[in-house]
């Protein structure tokens, strides 16, 4: 009996693979980093061979330290940076060019061109989605153009893919051109009520269905790693982004149940069932995942700037030097004193959306210092959090139970407790905070008959520390309404 589940987790800097026991604890983890291209200001790219290379590598370094025997691995899950577009020959599997990463704003004019001619409401009711640079479809429709492939992609001679379709093709046997349906769904071209590519949204940005790859469940069998990466055909069976594995991850199976992954961004998912809910509060829906042909959903929103916001004070201000240090200078004093930092050095997201919106400093006096600042730098990410909690409850008119956190500012106890303070709900932080790669695996094991069913999964997450509420509502809502005092100060100001 096989022993082990394997994640490959491709992401943005770095290409990880990390090994679990079958009940969820972590063997080993290797992380390999690779350049980012900034061809011009506002573009970013990758070379794909880069991806693979440390892919590869991070993979076969992660079984080497584990000191275990390939053949022992059940199942490989693959998770990845979402959104970055792919697109090489199906026959030589040459890339016509670096792939275009999601943070790559190219083809802002053309989202803008979209939207003027009064396309939105049709994205966003098809996909779920906020017509944004940041989606698969135009990137794709640039390269399409900027090579002149069309023709070439109608004749499917060309495949396009996000990094799972790419992984796939270059490391499973008979290289199967696949995506599973949380990929799908961030392209812009995926409509969540039907499950498939979607004819209008495929006219409308001129892509050919025949570069588009098969859509596949989160969790099922996908193909068989190819021997020559690690000596044995080792079944792959798990495959979803990297926010959705890790709401897989965290547990959160049911209906209400709530994520949110403290990196250098924030992003926060709540599962809302068997139904897409339309978030009349700025936020994206998207796949939990699909298992079995059954569609899950999600809420999304994020915080652009979170533990960047930390980095920042260390990088720029230089009044840290390190994260870890901004714990101890917050709990030095017992307040940020009235002190309020909007982060909002590039604009904010759901629920503000507004791209002008800039950093904002507010409330100081004269007895203001470093642990003030660097503590209202901390309450921002929590409120920032505690702002896309809200806006989800709205729409869904529940308020969850808990909040599962994971990321690395989630090491922040401070953090974690005023995060519980100011959203009112218990905080939970899980023993196995690598929940991205952890959620891979148990699709993967899923996938491979080594879980029964869902629930199953489930057991393998296990609590580490919880926090609790200690704010009275009174104080709470003051500091709330302070808050969103500083966020409309923040906004519009880069206007003209
Ligand atoms: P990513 O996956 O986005 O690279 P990580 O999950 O590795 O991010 O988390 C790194 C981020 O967390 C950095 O922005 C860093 O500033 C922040 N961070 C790490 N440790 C702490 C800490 N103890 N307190 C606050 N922020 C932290």
């Amino acid at each position: 009996m096989a022993k082990y589940l394997a994640a490959l987790d491709q992401g943005t800097t770095s290409s990880r693979a990390v090994l679990f026991t079958t009940d969820g604890q972590m063997v080993s983890s290797c992380n390999r980093e690779f350049p980012q291209h900034y061809p011009k200001p506002g573009w970013v790219e990758h070379d794909p061979r880069d991806i693979l290379d440390t892919q590869v590598a991070s993979l076969r370094e992660a079984v080497r330290l584990a000191g275990i025997n390939p053949g022992d691995i059940a199942a490989i899950g693959i998770t990845n940076q979402r959104e970055t577009t792919f697109l090489w020959d199906r026959k030589t599997g040459e890339c016509v060019g670096n792939a275009i990463v999601w943070q790559c704003r190219r083809t802002a004019r053309m989202v803008d061109d979209l939207v003027s001619r009064g396309c939105g409401e049709m994205i966003r009711e098809k996909t779920g989605l906020i017509p944004d640079a940041y989606f698969s479809g135009t990137k794709l429709k640039w390269m399409l153009d900027y090579y002149n492939l069309r023709e070439r992609a109608e004749k499917g001679e060309l495949c396009f893919g996000t990094a799972d379709s790419f992984l796939c093709w270059n490391l499973l046997e008979d290289r199967p051109h696949v995506t599973d349906a949380t990929n799908a769904g961030r392209t812009m071209l995926f409509n969540l009520h039907t499950q498939d590519w979607d004819e209008d949204l495929l006219k409308l940005l001129d892509i050919p269905r025949a570069c588009l790859p098969r859509v596949v469940d989160s969790s099922g069998p996908i193909g068989m790693l190819d021997p020559a990466i690690l000596g044995c055909r080792i079944p792959v069976t798990g495959m979803a982004g990297d926010q959705h594995a890790s709401l897989f991850g965290q547990a959160c199976l049911k209906a209400g149940d709530l994520k949110n992954t403290y990196g250098t961004g924030c992003f926060m998912l709540m599962n809302t069932g068997a139904e897409p809910v339309r978030s009349r509060n700025g936020l994206l829906t998207t796949m939990a995942w699909r298992i079995g042909g059954k569609p899950v959903y999600a809420l999304e929103g994020s915080v652009f700037m979170g533990g960047a916001t930390i980095q920042w004070l260390r990088d720029e201000l230089k009044i840290i030097s390190t994260a870890a240090e901004s714990e101890a200078l917050a709990q030095s004093v017992p307040g940020t004193g009235g002190v309020y930092l909007v982060p909002a050095f590039t604009g904010l997201g759901a629920p503000w959306w507004d791209s002008y919106s800039r950093g904002t400093l507010i409330g100081m006096t004269r007895g203001t210092g470093r642990p003030q600042i660097v503590r209202a730098a901390l309450e921002a990410i929590a409120y920032q959090s505690a702002d896309l909690m809200d806006a989800m409850v709205k729409d869904c008119g529940k308020k969850p139970e808990r909040l599962q956190v994971d990321g690395g500012a989630s090491a922040n106890g401070f953090l974690m407790q005023f995060q519980a303070d100011i959203s009112g709900i218990p905080v939970v932080r899980p023993k196995v905070l690598e929940t991205t790669a952890l959620g891979a695996a148990l699709l993967a094991g899923l996938g491979a008959g080594v879980y029964a069913t869902v629930e199953d999964t489930a057991a393998v997450w296990k609590k580490d520390l919880e926090f609790t509420p200690k704010m009275d509502e009174a104080t709470r809502l003051l500091e709330l309404g302070g808050w969103h005092k500083a966020v409309e100060r923040s906004l519009g100001f880069a206007r003209d």
